[in-house]
C-alpha cells in the first residue's frame, strides 16, 4: 500500500480504463479523494470505476445530487460524492456523507475534496488529475492499490 503511481492517458477512455483497473484491486472499503480541476476528469475515472463496482448501473456526476448511491442487490456498494458546493462542515453532514463513509465494504469517492479537507479520512486513496493539454492529463495515485 501507499504506493505511488502515475498515469499519462490521451483520451476518456482511457482514464475510464484506468478508474476500472484501479477498482478490480480495491478490497472491501476504500476512500477514494480527487483532487484536480473542472474538466479534469475526476468523473470519467469513477466512471470506469463503476463499471466494476456496480456494473448494473450508469455512473453520472452528482452535481446536483451532491451525493449518488450505488447499490448492487440492495446492499450499498459505491457513494460518489461532489463536494463542489459545500461550504462547511454542517453543510456536508445534511447531505448524509458520514453515513456513506460509516458503510460497510462500501466504496466512497470524493470529488472536489479540496473543500472538505476536515473530512477526509485517514488512510483514504489520494488521486490528482492535472490537465496538460486539451486531451492530455496527468492521473497521479497515491496509495495505489497491490497489484498480485
Ligand atoms: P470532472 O469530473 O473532473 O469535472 P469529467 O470527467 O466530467 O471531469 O469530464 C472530463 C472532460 O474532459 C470530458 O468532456 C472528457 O471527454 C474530456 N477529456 C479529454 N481528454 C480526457 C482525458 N484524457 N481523460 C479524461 N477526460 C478527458
Ligand atoms: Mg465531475
Amino acid at each position: 500500500m501507499n504506493k505511488k503511481k502515475e498515469f499519462i492517458t490521451e483520451n476518456c477512455e482511457q482514464t475510464e480504463k484506468i478508474g476500472e483497473k484501479f477498482a478490480t484491486l480495491l478490497r472491501g472499503k476504500a476512500t477514494v479523494c480527487f483532487y484536480g480541476d473542472l474538466g479534469a476528469g475526476k468523473t470519467a475515472f469513477t466512471r470506469g470505476m463503476g463499471k466494476v463496482i456496480c456494473p448494473n448501473a450508469d455512473v453520472c456526476s452528482p452535481t446536483y445530487s451532491i451525493i449518488n448511491e450505488y447499490k448492487e442487490k440492495g446492499k450499498t456498494v459505491m457513494c460518489h460524492v461532489d463536494a463542489y458546493r459545500i461550504t462547511d462542515s454542517d453543510d456536508l453532514y445534511s447531505t448524509g456523507f458520514y453515513d456513506c463513509i460509516d458503510y460497510k465494504d462500501c466504496i466512497t469517492v470524493i470529488e472536489w475534496s479540496e473543500n472538505i479537507p476536515y473530512a477526509i479520512p485517514d488512510g483514504s486513496i489520494k488521486i490528482t488529475i492535472e490537465k496538460l493539454g486539451e486531451n492530455k492529463r496527468k492521473i497521479t495515485v497515491y496509495g495505489y492499490p497491490c497489484e498480485e
